[in-house]
């Protein structure tokens, strides 16, 4: 089956996630139901785990198992920010925040869902894959370094070497920008 078809296929369990996720934000550095929660969705998925130790950061790295013609395996990294906003909830939602006083209201809760989508979209390609994968889950992304503090607890070094700068990365020329959008269906 093409990716697209199975990536729609994943998306009743995604906006599921979403919904999770948005109900029970963490603001900050210290998440530990939201790193609960993602590594349940990375439950059976071959990936390497390695959890923060400042943070409570969450690293998988899946390992391509596709035969690559180099001697230096390439790799990607891809990142979710996780971290909600001080903010109260009042939009109604069936789906709405039971924090009082934080919301995911700057969309990390997709972020997270749609890394977790691509976390197994990936693991079923594996053989296809001739490089690593990294997925960067990331807390305190409003303000509190979260992606400084992974990055000196060795991220960026955890597929070994060739790892291209994270998506996002302002560097990058416009048409090698890999985000998209789409109206919200969860
Ligand atoms: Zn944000």
């Amino acid at each position: 089956m093409s990716i697209t078809t199975d990536a729609r296929e994943l998306q009743g369990e995604i906006a599921r996630f979403r919904h999770e996720l948005h109900q029970e934000p963490e603001i900050g550095l210290n998440l530990p139901r939201t790193q609960e929660k993602v590594l349940k969705a990375l439950d059976g998925l071959p990936f390497e785990i390695t959890l923060g130790k400042s943070t409570t950061s969450v690293t998988a790295v899946l390992r391509g198992s596709a035969p690559h013609a180099s001697a230096t395996k390439p790799a990607v990294l891809l990142r979710a920010d996780m971290d909600g906003l001080p903010v109260q909830e009042r939009t109604g939602a069936r789906f709405s925040s039971k924090i009082d006083g934080a919301m995911h209201a700057c969309g990390h809760d997709l972020h997270t869902a749609m890394l977790a989508g691509a976390a197994t979209l990936l693991a079923e390609r594996r053989d296809q894959l001739a490089g690593d994968v990294v997925l960067m889950f990331q807390p305190g992304e409003e303000g509190f370094d979260g992606a400084g503090h992974m990055i000196r607890e060795g991220v960026l070094e955890a597929p070994g070497a060739g790892l291209m700068p994270p998506m996002g990365c302002t560097s990058f020329p416009p048409w090698s920008r890999m985000a998209g959008s789409a109206p919200n269906q969860g």
